[in-house]
């Protein structure tokens, strides 16, 4: 049993810029204390990482700037889990269009602004089987577009001419934000991905 197979999984929520409160309350409301990762020793044993919405060259830069990008890619590589909303399912991309790729951890295609300004934002629901039986609500703001995933990638929801949530074994993306609406489901799949199993 290695570290990240104990009994403590903790998840870590990337701290940089973005919606980092809102993610580490929803862990909360599931009972788990979500870490701060702001240094590369932060990232040490996490089971899980989850990198917020925000901007997703914002962040990139205060990776580099804060020296996080080799421990997020070796800690991933050995077996922790990403999870990217939005701007962090940008990060997580092989292929950004007319844009270098950031972490380029997962191997999908995503189109930044892909709905257009900040006014385009909006909201709907879907239900996505593999997260919870019931409609989660999806709030989508100056959300990419996922255009494209590779062959090892699931795809989990299809809109129209996009892809919404795209799976990996190691990573989770998502162009919408789960943080921001009351709704646990992503957050409760995650941890589950993560080896915590949350039963409430
Ligand atoms: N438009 C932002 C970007 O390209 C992402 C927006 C968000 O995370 N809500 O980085």
């Amino acid at each position: 049993m290695n570290s990240r197979e104990n009994l403590v999984k903790m998840i870590g929520v990337l701290d940089l810029q973005g919606g980092v409160i809102e993610h580490l309350n929803h862990l909360k409301s599931l009972g788990v204390n979500g870490r701060q990762v702001k240094k590369p020793q932060d990232i040490v044993g996490l089971s899980g990482l989850i990198i917020p919405g925000g901007e997703s060259t914002c962040i990139s830069k205060l990776i580099n700037i804060f020296g996080l990008r080799k421990a997020i890619t070796e800690e991933f590589n050995s077996g922790m889990k990403i999870w990217g909303t939005c701007a962090g399912a940008i990060l997580l991309a092989k292929n950004i269009a007319g844009e270098a790729p950031h972490l380029a951890l997962m191997d999908i295609e995503i189109k930044r602004n892909g709905f257009g300004s900040q006014l385009d934002s909006f909201g709907l629901h879907a239900i996505i089987k593999p997260i919870s039986p019931r409609p989660i609500p999806l709030t989508f703001i100056r959300a990419p577009k996922i255009t494209r995933v590779g062959t090892d990638v699931n795809i989990l929801l299809r809109i129209d001419d996009y892809i919404a949530v795209a799976e990996t074994p190691g990573a989770l993306a998502t162009v919408f934000h789960p943080e921001l609406t009351a709704n646990l489901s992503f957050h409760r799949y995650f941890l589950k991905k993560c080896g915590r199993e949350i039963v409430q």
